[in-house]
């Protein structure tokens, strides 16, 4: 645990050093949740309007120190700031925006647990975050003012009577949030349902709050393997040095690494901006694994980028980078039975003889069809 990592001893006369933000608990004591406090603490003074504060109050703010620490001026053109700033837009209303735009709810059967995928679920084993993305499509969860509750005991018990479900998600709020007692006995409790093979752990503490990943957490989760990550970075400013060295920890002890990005106005909806944090995330060990096209929550309206502009940044990347750092763009809908990726079409024509694909500029190239089926 951090905090034998770094000792304070509290019987001593000398008061303990009031901020040791190393400490990944000290971060999260000190988070910064109105504009007014972040204005104190990075020093520049920055344009508000009263609908910031409004935005603010009606979908919360949260920010680390750290990730704080990432903006640069001018703010409001900083992409960390955007990623984490009320902005008045957020108040726009539009009517295809909703608070559960995936129906997470019905498809609840347990508090807790969702299972929209046939063979996987998804545990939201917390409400909390270390940072309020203004962009989350489960706001509705992460600003939560009652304390939230899981009942492990009938979310094992569910898992136990849906044999078909082999892959686990812990998601939420942010699992790595916890303290390392509470991921081991969650992880624990799951590991005793033998159908569950994989089991998978999304979170964005690499990313903005890196110091949590350390030793004793990094060897207390090598105990679950098969256990992947995936992880939450969405600009190149975000791949830091603390950053690198929280996903190497978790690739060495031989966690495979994932992202999954949103593609975001203003922030990562250019070719560069992707192909320098793709190519960044693969030198991290860190597979570029999704880019999500933006979930029609409530607030997102200036966010939201077109899925065509989408479609071409990622075939422009194919282009760009090598296949491992190219991620598959998606979109997730009520009703469907899991992502539906947003490709181009590459293939032309298909016939039982052959198929034609186009590549980039527009060639059409001809693939003969096995014998057998014509
Ligand atoms: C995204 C998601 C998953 C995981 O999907 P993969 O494509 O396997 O990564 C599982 N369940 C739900 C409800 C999801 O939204
Ligand atoms: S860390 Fe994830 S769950 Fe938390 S606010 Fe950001 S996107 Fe939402």
């Amino acid at each position: 645990m951090p905090q034998s990592e770094n000792p304070v001893d509290s019987s001593s006369s000398i008061p303990p050093v009031a901020e040791d933000f190393a400490d990944w608990r000290v971060q999260m004591a000190n988070l910064v949740d109105s504009p007014g406090a972040l204005e104190a603490r990075s020093g520049h003074a920055i344009q508000w309007s009263s609908h910031c504060d409004v935005a603010g109050r009606r979908f919360g703010m949260l920010v680390t120190p750290y990730y704080a620490s990432l903006m640069k001026a001018p703010l409001e053109q900083d992409p960390i700031f955007k990623m984490c700033v009320p902005d008045a837009r957020e108040l726009t209303p539009a009517s295809w925006l909703t608070a559960d735009p995936l129906g997470e709810e019905p498809q609840s059967p347990v508090p807790g647990l969702v299972h929209r995928y046939r063979n996987r679920a998804l545990i939201l084993v917390t409400s909390r975050c270390a940072v309020h993305c203004r962009y989350c499509m489960r706001k509705r969860k992460t600003s939560e003012e009652r304390p939230y509750e899981l009942d492990l005991t009938r979310v094992c018990d569910y898992l136990r009577e849906h044999p078909e479900v082999d892959d686990v998600i812990l998601s939420g709020g942010d699992p790595l949030t916890l303290d390392d007692f509470v991921i081991e006995t969650v992880l624990t409790a799951i590991r005793t349902v033998p159908s569950v093979r994989i089991v998978r752990i999304g979170t964005r503490v690499p990313v903005v709050l890196p110091m949590r990943i350390t030793d004793a957490l990094c060897s207390m989760l090598r105990r679950f393997h098969p256990l992947y990550i995936n992880t939450h970075f969405n600009h190149p400013a975000e791949l830091t040095s603390e950053a690198r060295v929280a996903c190497e920890k978790l690739a060495d002890v031989g966690i495979p690494m994932g992202n999954q990005s949103v593609l975001l106005r203003g922030i990562n909806d250019s070719v560069d901006v992707l192909a320098a944090l793709c190519s960044g995330l693969l030198a991290m060990r860190v597979r570029p694994y999704y880019l999500h096209q933006c979930d029609l929550v409530e607030g997102v309206e200036h966010f939201r980028v077109s899925t065509a502009k989408g479609m071409d940044l990622v075939a422009a990347l194919r282009c760009r980078l090598g296949g491992l750092a190219v991620p598959v763009f998606a979109v997730d809908l009520p009703g469907s039975d899991c992502k539906i990726p947003l490709q181009q079409p590459y293939v032309t024509a298909q016939t039982d003889c052959a198929t034609v694909l186009r590549n980039k500029n527009g060639v059409d190239l001809r693939y003969p069809e096995p014998r057998e089926l014509s």
